[in-house]
């Protein structure tokens, strides 16, 4: 599970992300959504224990998050950005298995995983001594998902990890993601300014409008009853031919 309640923060005198409370129940999946700069990834970042807020609590699998309790929370945290933040200099693998050579895993446990996630991910094994250069834009963020379940994290942070992919790509990448989610059964937040993905992967989808909480509820629900002007403004905003599919 992940609280938050009333987080604040601000930078330079403004509130990004102003009184904020949610709850993810465990293995759901949790859709953070709205416009550039409305707080997404401050508060991501905040629950990744990255960023400290200035009040408010955050909670990741019932611990609270404070200095004492930080680097054990992350290391329950699988998080993903959108480029896949991958180290150059290094191979997909060597990516991926930075965390569990850390914890001193044995090669022969460290192989397994990597062969799993591989499967799992359907990324292709001659890819694995490639250079993130060397990869397709899809293969590196497959990397960057292997990287984040690689220690078998409880929670998941996804920070608009399919918005730099093109369409046919980016849809092999939704299918997949959500078919991992829920074989998993893993506790899930997941970034997005895109409705038609938000729908997809959401059971919760919680629309922020300048660090604030606008709407919670299923994009069906933002559709058909909006809690406000801003959050039919929104929807139309994305409303394709398509849209009625993917909300019903
Ligand atoms: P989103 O991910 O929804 O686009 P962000 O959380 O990145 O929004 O940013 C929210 C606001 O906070 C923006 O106005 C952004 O410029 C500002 N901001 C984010 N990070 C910092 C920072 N480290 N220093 C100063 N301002 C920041
Ligand atoms: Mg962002």
């Amino acid at each position: 599970m992940v609280r938050l309640d009333h987080v604040s923060k601000a930078y330079d005198g403004t509130l990004v992300v102003d009184g904020v409370s949610l709850t993810v129940t465990p293995s759901t999946t949790l859709v953070l959504i709205g416009p550039s700069g409305c707080g997404k990834s401050t508060l991501l970042r905040m629950v990744a224990g990255l960023v400290p807020p200035d009040s408010g609590s955050i909670f990741v699998t019932d611990r609270p998050m404070k200095s004492e309790t930080r680097s054990e929370i992350r290391n329950r945290l699988g998080y993903v950005i959108q480029d896949g933040g991958l180290f150059p200099h290094l191979t997909a693998r060597e990516n991926m298995t930075i965390r569990s050579r850390l914890a001193r895993w044995s090669a022969e446990r460290i192989e397994s995983r990597v062969l799993e996630l591989a499967e799992l991910t359907r990324f292709p094994l001659a890819g694995l001594e490639r250079y993130p250069a060397q990869l397709s834009g899809g293969q590196r963020q497959r990397v960057g998902i292997m990287r984040a379940l690689m220690t078998d994290p409880e929670v998941l942070l996804l920070d608009e990890p399919l918005a730099a992919l093109d369409p046919m790509i980016r849809r092999d990448l939704q299918d997949d993601l959500r078919q991992i989610f829920s074989t998993l059964g893993k506790t899930v937040i997941f970034v997005t300014h895109d409705l038609h993905e938000a729908a997809w992967f959401a059971d919760q989808i919680v629309l922020l409008k300048s660090g604030q909480i606008e709407q919670v509820g299923s994009a069906a629900e933002l559709a058909n009853a909006p809690a406000s002007e801003f959050v039919s403004q929104f929807v139309r905003a994305q409303r394709t031919s398509d849209f009625g599919a993917a909300v019903r």
